[in-house]
């Protein structure tokens, strides 16, 4: 019943293929510690020939030359083979990536849904007109770029991968997408469906590998026009210096270390549901967690001592069982968050509840973790954990409360908890953070732009705006008479 497949190959050039030197990766289940099933391991002789698939469709100009509104019904076909295969979905991002089967099955249709949303506008995707009197006609197209280099961390694979690879189809560009090394099962779907819904061999290529030699080789391809980027800034930094030297656009959806300000009027019971739900939802493995609340000193003790509570019901144990605490990704995740909340309690930091790895579990558990007395300076309160770890800071007036939330490098996400919408405006104009939610965090979906200000990257995926990533502007200028805007001809 939950058997899944147990050896997935790659996907290119409309085929499913073993990596070229039969190599494979082991893929775990981090619930259990066991073993799950093998993926083909790409290197660099399988990133030639997706690339090579890839740019032999776009040169092919089958997808750019379809009209829009039928490449938006080719992704509808697309959405209709995600949704019809959502069970199976559910399952195998439950196994290899921790979440619950109802999180499995969310993933499965926030992407069936991201190739609805941009199918739905492939055929509204306008140049202008730009007006220079009666002898010419000058206008712009919006041009893809060509092969789109996507990659993707092991958090959301699926929604990641969807959002990237829908929009590229939407613009006509073609895609070689490197799904994480640590939970690349979900995003194989993407390719049975796009193999379904019948879209041009090459216009999709999904394949796995390692960071270092796959997706490396991926980013540094001589015939790779644009790069979408979804993980740590580190890793976005090393693909921003290989897209530098052959000059190639990038999206780079980087890391976060999001505050959310509870101001004095703020609903508490209502705060506290929305920052345990932005803080504790798939264990803290989010990009736009809610790591940090910034709270007033009078409230700190009513509001802390509610979060425990919370944070002490959340039951923890496999996705598989429905459990509100599912695992962290690795071993190797769990050291690093434990290591973490050491060090913080360390540098003076209290671990009011949690801030321990669950050893007495066979997968990899770590307890919801809330501290308080935490410094500003401290790397707790500057650094992403990407665990379910929350710092509460406290504040005296409003305009401190917003420079401690402004006061790390990133800037993905921020929040607001009020109901003076006065309030709301003023501290939302000031955060500096690509997205705000005010006393709902994750308040937002699929149709509003997400992305980061500061070191959390540039670019935007979801919403319209993120189409704009995807085309380049090419302008037309025509003239057409000979001059004072006569009749042709004489
Ligand atoms: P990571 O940077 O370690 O890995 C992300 C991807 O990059 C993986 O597929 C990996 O194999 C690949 N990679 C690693 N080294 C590479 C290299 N040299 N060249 C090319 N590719 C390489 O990140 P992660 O640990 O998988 O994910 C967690 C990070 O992702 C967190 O920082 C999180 O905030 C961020 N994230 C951001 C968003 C967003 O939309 N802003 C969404 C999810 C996760």
């Amino acid at each position: 019943m939950n058997e899944i497949k147990k050896y997935w190959q790659n996907y290119i050039n409309g085929e499913w293929t073993d990596a070229e030197d039969g190599e494979r990766i082991a893929i775990e289940n981090p619930a259990t510690g066991q073993n799950l099933a093998e993926v083909a391991r790409a290197r660099k002789a399988d990133v030639d020939r997706a690339v090579a698939a890839a740019r032999a469709c776009f040169e092919s100009r089958e997808l750019y030359n379809m009209r829009p509104v039928n490449r938006g019904a080719l992704m509808f076909e697309i959405a209709r083979h995600m949704t019809a295969m959502a069970d199976e979905i559910a399952l195998a991002e439950c196994l290899d990536n921790g979440k619950t089967l109802t999180g499995g099955k969310n993933e499965a249709m926030a992407a069936a849904r991201y190739f609805t949303y941009y199918g739905g506008l492939a055929d509204k995707i306008e140049g202008r007109m730009i007006p220079l009197g009666a002898d010419y006609v000058d206008y712009t197209i919006p041009s893809p770029f060509g092969v789109s280099a996507q990659i993707v961390p092991w958090n959301f694979p699926l929604q990641i991968a969807a959002r990237s690879v829908a929009c590229a189809l939407a613009t006509a560009n073609t895609v070689v997408l490197k799904s994480p090394e640590l939970s690349p099962l979900s995003t194989y779907f993407i390719a049975e469906a796009c193999h379904r819904a019948g879209v041009p061999k090459g216009a999709v290529n999904i394949l796995c590998g390692y960071g270092h030699d796959c997706g490396a080789a991926l980013v540094s391809h001589p015939d790779v026009d644009h790069i979408v980027f979804t993980g740590s800034v580190a890793t976005g930094q090393s693909i921003l210096r290989a897209a530098a030297d052959r000059v190639i656009p990038c999206v780079m959806e980087l890391g976060g270390k999001s505050a959310a300000v509870l101001f004095k009027d703020a609903d508490i019971a209502q705060a506290v549901n929305s920052t345990a739900s932005g803080i504790f939802t798939h264990a803290g493995q989010v990009c736009s967690a809610q790591s940090r609340l910034i709270v007033p000193k009078s409230l700190e003790d009513e509001i802390v001592g509610k979060l425990v509570a919370k944070a002490k019901s959340l039951s923890i144990g496999p996705g598989i069982d429905g459990h509100d605490m599912t695992p962290v990704i690795s071993a190797g995740q769990a050291d690093k968050i434990e290591g973490m909340c050491l060090a913080a309690a360390q540098a003076g930091a209290d671990a009011v509840t949690g801030g321990r790895k669950r050893s007495d579990l066979p997968g990899h558990f770590i307890e919801p973790t809330i501290f308080t007395n935490v410094a500003p300076e401290m790397t707790i309160a500057r650094e992403e954990v990407f665990g379910p770890v929350l710092s509460v800071l406290t504040y005296d007036d409003p305009e401190e409360a917003i420079a401690l939330a402004n006061g790390t490098d990133y800037g993905l996400c921020a929040g607001i908890y009020t109901k003076d919408l006065a309030m709301a405006h003023w501290a939302a104009d000031r955060l500096v953070a690509g997205q705000v939610f005010v006393n709902e965090w994750f308040a937002g979906g699929i149709e509003t732009p997400f992305g980061g200000m500061k070191r959390s990257g540039y670019g935007r995926e979801k919403g319209q705006e993120a189409l704009l990533n995807y085309v380049q502007t090419k302008n037309v200028g025509i003239r057409i008479t000979g001059g004072g805007g006569g009749r042709p001809g004489g």
